[in-house]
C-alpha cells in the first residue's frame, strides 16, 4: 500500500487550535443585539468587549444598555468590559423620508443646515459650520467616501453641490470633509454630555472620536476628573493630524484604535494598511492595547459566511500584533451577529495556532527603534522579556500574576509570551480593564490571596480549565516586600501536581 506523502503543509492543515484565543473581540452593540437572548449568545461565542456607540440612539438608553450588558455578563458567570464611544466631531447626515434615498450621478443637491427631512434632491447636515466653512470646489464625502459631492455654490445656509458619485444615502451616515479645515473641538458638547452617561453606566473604556493632538485627551481627562472619576481612555486614530502627534497621544492614551472607516476616508484607503502595521508597532512598543477597527467582516452584515479577503485582513491583523479586533454593523444591526463573533473567533484562533506552531513559534511582535527614543529597559519590560523566554523554552502552560492594577499583566502581554496570562485580582473594575489586552485572562477573586493561597489557586485552575496535566511547567508572578516597592519581582516556576 502506498504510504501518505507528508507534505510541507501538514502542520498547518493539522494542527490544533489554542485552548484560549490571545487576540480579544470587539463587539458594538446595536438593534441586531440588543436583547438579553442576543448578547447571551455574543458572551458565550467570545465577546470580550462589547461598544457601545454613542453616534446613535439616546444616553439614557446607552445607560440602560450598560446594565443590561452587567446582568448578562454575571448570570454568565464572566466579565466582559464596555466601551462607551463618543462620535466626536464626527458629521452626519439627518434623517430621510423612508430612511433613505438615492443620489443620481451628476445631478444637483442642496446642502442643508435646517433640522428637517431630506429628500433625494436635500441633504440635512449635523454640522452647522458646513455652510461658511466648506470652500466652493470642496469635496463632501458620504457614508465612509462610498458617495462623493463637490460644492458648486454657497448660500445663507445653504450649499449646491454636485453629485459626483452618487448611490444610496441612509439616515445619520457620515460626513467627511477632507479639505476643509473644520473648527470644531474634539470634545464636543455632546460629548462632554455622554461622557456623563458612560459614568452613570459603569463603563470601563471611553473611546475619543477624532483625536488629533494629546491636548483632546487632556481635555477629556480634566472633564472627567471635574466629575471624580478616571476611565481608560481610547484614543480613535481616524485623522491625519493624529498621525503627526502620534507618541504624544500614547503617552496620554491607555489605549488606541485604528479607526479605518474615517481614517480610509480623510486619506487614500491605499495607505491605511501600512499605517495600520505602525501603529500596531508604535502601541506594541508603548505597551497599550490597540483595536483594529471597521469593515473587518463587512459582508457578514447580509450573508452568512464572509469573503476570503476579510478572512485574511482579520488575520493579518492578528500577526501584526493587535491586541483586539472589532464589529460594527457587523454586530450592531447586520443580520449575523452570532456568526461574525464565531467567525471573528475561528481567524483569530487559527491563526494564533499556525504562529504558536510555526518553526519561529514567536509571538513577539518586531521591536522597531524608534528615532530619537532613548531604549531602556526598566525592571517590569525586563522581567516580562524573561517571561516569554522562560514560557518558550518551558513549554509553559499558563502564567498566573497577582495583579493590582493590571500594569503586571500588560506588561507582560507586550512580550506576547507563548502561554497565556492568567491575570488574577480582585478589582472588578481591574478585572474588566485587562478584557482588552492580548493574552491576558483576568480572574476575579474575591480578595487578595497569600502566597500560599495563590499557588493552591494556579494549581486549581490549571486543572480546571484543562490548561496543562501533572508535571507542566507554570509561571506564577507576584511582588515580594523589599521595602522599595518594586511592584511584581519575582517569577516562580512550578510543577503542576
Ligand atoms: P466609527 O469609528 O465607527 O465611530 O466611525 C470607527 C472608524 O472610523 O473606523
Ligand atoms: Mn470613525
Amino acid at each position: 500500500m502506498k504510504s501518505k506523502q507528508q507534505s510541507i503543509f501538514d502542520l498547518d492543515l493539522h494542527h490544533a487550535q489554542l485552548k484560549l484565543r490571545r487576540t480579544k473581540i470587539v463587539a458594538t452593540v446595536g438593534p441586531a443585539s440588543q436583547s438579553l437572548a442576543m448578547l447571551a449568545k455574543l458572551i458565550r461565542a467570545g465577546v470580550d468587549i462589547f461598544r457601545i456607540n454613542f453616534s446613535h440612539g439616546k444616553g439614557e438608553e446607552h445607560v440602560k444598555l450598560a446594565k443590561l450588558i452587567r446582568q448578562v455578563a454575571k448570570k454568565a458567570g464572566c466579565e466582559v468590559g464596555i466601551l462607551g464611544d463618543l462620535c466626536g466631531p464626527k458629521v452626519r447626515v439627518g434623517m430621510f423620508q423612508n430612511d433613505a434615498v438615492t443620489l443620481r450621478d451628476g445631478s444637483t443637491v442642496t446642502i442643508t443646515t435646517k433640522d428637517i427631512l431630506g429628500a433625494a434632491d436635500l441633504i440635512p447636515s449635523q454640522y452647522k459650520g458646513i455652510v461658511k466653512e466648506a470652500a466652493i470646489g470642496a469635496r463632501v464625502l458620504l457614508d465612509d467616501g462610498n458617495l462623493e459631492l463637490k460644492v458648486m455654490k454657497k448660500g445663507k445656509d445653504t450649499l449646491t453641490a454636485l453629485v459626483v458619485r452618487g448611490g444610496v444615502l441612509k439616515n445619520k451616515k457620515g460626513m467627511n470633509l477632507p479639505d476643509t479645515d473644520m473648527k470644531i473641538p474634539a470634545l464636543t458638547e455632546k460629548d462632554k454630555q455622554d461622557a456623563l452617561y458612560c459614568i452613570a453606566g459603569g463603563m470601563d473604556f471611553i473611546a475619543l472620536s477624532f483625536v488629533r493632538r494629546a491636548e483632546d485627551v487632556r481635555d477629556l481627562k480634566r472633564h472627567l476628573a471635574k466629575h471624580k472619576v478616571k476611565k481608560a481612555i481610547i484614543s480613535k486614530i481616524e485623522k491625519p493630524e493624529a498621525l503627526d502627534n502620534i507618541t504624544g497621544i500614547l503617552d496620554e492614551s491607555d489605549g488606541i484604535m485604528v479607526a479605518r472607516g474615517d481614517l480610509g476616508v480623510e486619506l487614500p484607503a491605499t495607505k491605511v494598511p501600512h499605517i495600520q502595521e505602525k501603529l500596531i508597532r508604535l502601541a506594541n512598543r508603548w505597551n497599550k492595547p490597540v483595536i483594529v477597527a471597521t469593515q473587518m467582516l463587512e459582508s457578514m452584515i447580509d450573508k452568512s459566511r464572509p469573503t476570503r479577503a476579510e478572512v485574511t485582513d482579520v488575520a493579518a491583523a492578528c500577526r501584526e500584533g493587535a491586541d483586539a479586533v472589532m464589529m460594527s454593523a457587523e454586530t450592531a444591526s447586520g443580520k449575523y451577529p452570532l456568526e461574525a463573533v464565531m467567525e471573528m473567533d475561528g481567524i483569530c484562533r487559527e491563526t494564533e495556532a499556525h504562529r504558536f506552531y510555526s518553526a519561529s513559534g514567536d509571538f513577539a511582535p518586531m521591536r522597531e527603534e524608534i528615532p530619537g527614543l532613548a531604549v531602556c529597559f526598566n525592571l517590569q519590560d525586563t522581567l516580562s522579556d524573561a517571561v516569554a523566554l522562560l514560557s518558550r523554552k518551558l513549554m509553559v502552560r499558563a502564567v498566573f500574576a497577582l495583579t493590582y492594577s493590571g500594569h503586571t499583566a500588560r506588561m507582560l502581554s507586550a512580550d506576547r509570551p507563548e502561554a497565556p496570562v492568567i491575570a488574577v485580582a480582585h478589582d472588578e473594575a481591574v478585572v474588566r480593564k485587562m478584557k482588552l489586552v492580548w493574552g491576558v485572562y483576568p480572574h476575579l477573586v474575591k480578595r487578595s490571596l497569600s502566597m500560599k493561597e495563590f499557588a493552591d489557586y494556579t494549581n486549581r485552575i490549571v486543572h480546571e480549565e484543562k490548561l496543562g496535566k501533572k508535571g507542566d511547567y507554570i509561571l506564577l508572578m507576584w511582588g515580594t516586600f523589599d521595602g522599595k516597592g518594586l511592584g511584581t519581582n519575582a517569577i516562580h516556576v512550578h510543577q503542576v501536581w
